[in-house]
């Protein structure tokens, strides 16, 4: 039980929607069934099936698994029937797949459950990781029942010590010359029952419900960051605490921006003109616009570093850079006499003189040596 993956077992990945889940497990169960599979092996498989979905189906268990599976504990139950269920399991599955179905027995006599914590995945833009900011975000899940105040109990009444297990909340069980305890089928374990369930959340505590909540976002926060909420996860069972809530940050591309670290990249189109004139254009930065200079002769795809204009230093490191590449933009959609005054200023350039295209007359002398020396090689 403690490490097995129930997502492998269902051959499903961990984002798997419920309904493809079900398909997952019909199919399995259809290629396991004894009338079809004559594999010895298939029956426990089947059980693994079996457990793995009655795990995964249910919205609560699985969030908790999700939650253990990510943080490295076992999944569902004790760890102690985990170990002796490995044993037994080939004669004794049945008994024990109930016990496993039974919900989580881990705390076994302690009559409240803490309520599971939550993961929600928000997405923000670079300025409000940057800067910080507010949202609202809107969490569907299970709260605490308002009519029973989460205790599970009808108004003006009590829990009763459960009468099958007498309040020890596990019973024994004679299974050949095995005496098996077992989680109390009819408590959970809990050693309490509740003769009268609340109309409103059928003696559970919690209900459906979608929350909204208010989130603050620290300046300074990057893709990937978790920022914990506590006591904003799921409600506690008959009274136990409530979980946490972890909002993780993804970052949306930025339309300018990319980011490296705390340094800035965006790209710049200038026109050929001041390409070759030079002069001052805009640029944006995370503080509004800033006129940047483009030196005389400047060619396309030349970076310029804007010192301290990237992300902005917190808590005592430094700000980073903005990094700019200048594009040359080629016009396009010239009228007739546009291109015969293109045409006149380029022929007015001396091409034989390397004084205008430098780099195009090296590049040009490169490639003729390249062919000399080849024609030389193969005559
Ligand atoms: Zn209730
Ligand atoms: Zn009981």
């Amino acid at each position: 039980m403690a490490n097995r993956d129930y997502y492998q077992i269902l051959g499903v990945t961990s984002d798997v929607t419920e309904q493809d889940l079900k398909k997952a497990w019909q199919k399995k169960a259809r290629e396991l069934h004894p009338d079809r599979n004559q594999d010895p092996a298939a029956a426990d498989k089947m059980k693994e099936v079996n457990e793995a979905y009655q795990v995964l189906s249910d919205r609560k268990k699985r969030a908790e698994y999700d939650y253990q599976l990510q943080h490295g504990g076992t999944a569902g139950g004790s760890p102690d029937f985990g170990s002796m269920r490995d044993v037994f399991n080939d004669h004794l599955g049945n008994i024990f797949g109930d016990l496993f179905g039974g919900g989580r027995t881990s705390r076994s006599g302690s009559h409240s459950q803490r309520g599971s914590d939550l993961k929600y995945n928000l997405s923000l833009n670079l300025e409000d990781a940057v800067f910080g900011s507010s949202t609202t975000i809107k969490i569907p899940g299970l709260g605490r029942c308002q009519i029973c105040n989460g205790l599970g109990t009808r108004k003006g009444t009590t829990t009763t010590t459960c009468p099958t297990c007498e309040g020890a909340g596990q019973v024994y069980l004679q299974h050949g010359p095995f005496s098996i305890q077992q989680t109390c089928p009819d408590c959970q374990g809990q050693g309490r029952t509740i003769p009268y369930p609340c109309p409103s959340c059928f003696g559970q505590g919690q209900v459906r419900e979608t929350r909204t909540l208010s989130v603050r976002i620290p300046a300074g926060v990057d893709d990937g960051d978790r920022i914990r909420v506590t006591g904003e996860g799921e409600a506690g069972v008959r009274g136990g605490q409530a979980g946490d809530l972890y909002v993780q940050i993804q970052l949306k591309p930025h339309e300018l921006f990319k980011r490296k670290g705390r340094d800035l990249y965006c790209e710049v189109p200038i026109f050929y003109s001041t390409a070759v004139l030079g002069g001052s254009v805009k640029v944006p930065t995370l503080g509004g616009e800033v006129n940047i200079k483009v030196p005389r002769g400047t060619q396309s795809g030349t970076i310029l570093r804007i010192p301290s204009k990237g992300i902005p230093g917190t808590r005592g490191s430094r700000a980073g850079d903005l990094f700019c590449a200048l594009v040359v933009e080629t016009s396009v959609h010239l009228s007739s006499h546009q291109e015969e005054l293109l045409l006149s200023y380029e022929n007015s350039l001396n091409l034989a003189s390397s004084k205008y295209y430098p780099r195009y007359h090296s590049w040009f002398e490169k490639m003729h040596r390249f062919f000399t020396r080849q024609s030389s090689e193969s005559s």
